[in-house]
């Protein structure tokens, strides 16, 4: 047990978390009733987290900020995996952080993150590192048309990347990221995308989540499925999950993303946080993904992980359906973040549960038609 020396598991109280986002919002919703209460680090004064604790505004940078947050709370943790090391760091000199920053600074650089999960004999798409155009012409002759280059620190949700289709693309591809550190991977034509998501105690208790199949569209996640595979497939995920955890001594969630590819898994990326493929957890699990998050940093035994309904998340982007049409559809449980819209920008979701697949996929076509856009054709993929 690694809580302060004078500390016992249930004597947290007040948990602090770095970024102050919507996971760190619904980790505030989940904690609440738990009777804990919370403190977000974030820059912006309109952090959506703030309606559901204190708001301590400063930069993710500031070291001092991040040590004054460790000293005031009893447990730590961050909403999102690009906090700089050295505040986590120095969170973690002034208090308790989980998890501990050895698994985000593997998780920061997705060249150590490739590295890192051969070494532990979990499969990644084949890749090739690259920092001038001479590596990036050996690169693309090594593993060929299509290739994904994409800068090896700050990217998500498709930023920082380019597909390149043919050698025409090289230079456009060049021009956009050449000034990072990159990393080019195989393009892989998967089946299906899915991710794995589990928490592990202090006391080393696993419990896994069912695997969930999901649906990007431009590198952003729109819809996630869980329950949908067979037991072998998630077997074969829950066993790098344990590798994984157990190499890092984990405390909390943890997410993997990966593709399926010809009926194998290869991980794409991992999460050391909460993910937003796990939002279903919150009305179509027993425990969702952010109370088993703070129950295991907390040092409290965790719930149970099993599926109460079937489930299908959809994430809203840059704008929300009409509220009043899809709290008609049975089963809807709608999450708004109470961020301003903007493009791109994720400000909320919404959570079909049902009692068999039937009802579920009927009630997702009712509510991706009134979703409009690509939702519906995006469902399709799911059902078809
Ligand atoms: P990422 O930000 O790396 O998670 O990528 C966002 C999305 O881009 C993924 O969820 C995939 O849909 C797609 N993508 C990324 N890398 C690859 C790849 N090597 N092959 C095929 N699709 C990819």
């Amino acid at each position: 047990m690694n809580l302060k020396s004078n500390q016992t598991p249930s004597a947290v109280e007040r948990i602090g978390v770095l970024g102050g986002g919507q996971l760190g919002r619904m980790m505030g919703l989940a904690g609440i009733p738990l009777g804990f209460r919370f403190v977000f680090l974030d820059p912006s004064a309109d952090a959506c987290a703030g309606s559901t604790g204190e708001l301590l505004q400063a930069e993710f940078s500031d070291e001092e900020a991040a040590r004054q947050l460790g000293s005031t709370v009893d447990v730590a943790t961050f909403d999102f995996e690009n906090v700089p090391e050295s505040s986590a760091r120095a969170l973690q000199e002034a208090g308790t952080l989980y998890p501990a920053p050895n698994a985000l600074g593997a998780g920061q650089d997705r060249a150590m993150e490739n590295e890192l999960l051969t070494s532990l004999g979990i499969s990644v798409p084949p890749y090739h590192l690259v920092s001038s155009r001479t590596d990036l012409l050996e690169g693309l002759e090594l593993l060929g048309y299509p290739a994904v280059l994409k800068t090896r620190r700050l990217g998500y949700d498709g930023k920082g990347q380019a597909i390149l289709r043919d050698p025409e693309d090289r230079e456009r591809a060049w021009q956009k990221l050449g000034e990072s550190d990159l990393v080019l991977e195989a393009f892989i034509p998967f089946e299906a995308e899915c991710s794995l998501f589990a928490v592990r105690g202090l006391d080393g208790e696993i419990r896994t989540w069912p695997l969930t199949r999901n649906v990007h569209s431009n590198g952003i996640l729109k819809l996630s499925l869980p329950g949908v595979f067979d037991e072998s497939l998630q077997a074969k995920a829950t066993a790098r999950m344990h590798a994984m955890l157990e190499h890092f001594d984990y405390t909390g969630v943890l997410t993997i993303e990966f593709f399926l590819f010809k009926g194998e898994l290869l991980v794409n990326e991992f999460a050391p946080r909460v993910h937003n493929s796990g939002h279903w957890t919150i009305d179509g699990a027993c425990c969702s993904q952010f109370e088993n998050h703070l129950r295991a940093i907390a040092g409290l035994p965790l719930g149970e992980t099993e599926m109460t309904a079937r489930s299908l998340m959809f994430n809203w982007i840059g704008e929300m359906p009409d509220r009043q049409r899809a709290l008609a559809i049975p089963g809807l449980h709608w999450h708004d973040y109470g961020k301003a819209p903007r493009p791109g920008r994720k400000i909320g979701h919404a959570t079909l549960t049902a009692d068999s697949m039937e009802t579920l996929e009927t009630n997702a076509v009712r509510l991706a038609e009134i979703a409009g856009g690509e939702f519906p054709a995006l469902l399709r993929t799911l059902f078809d």
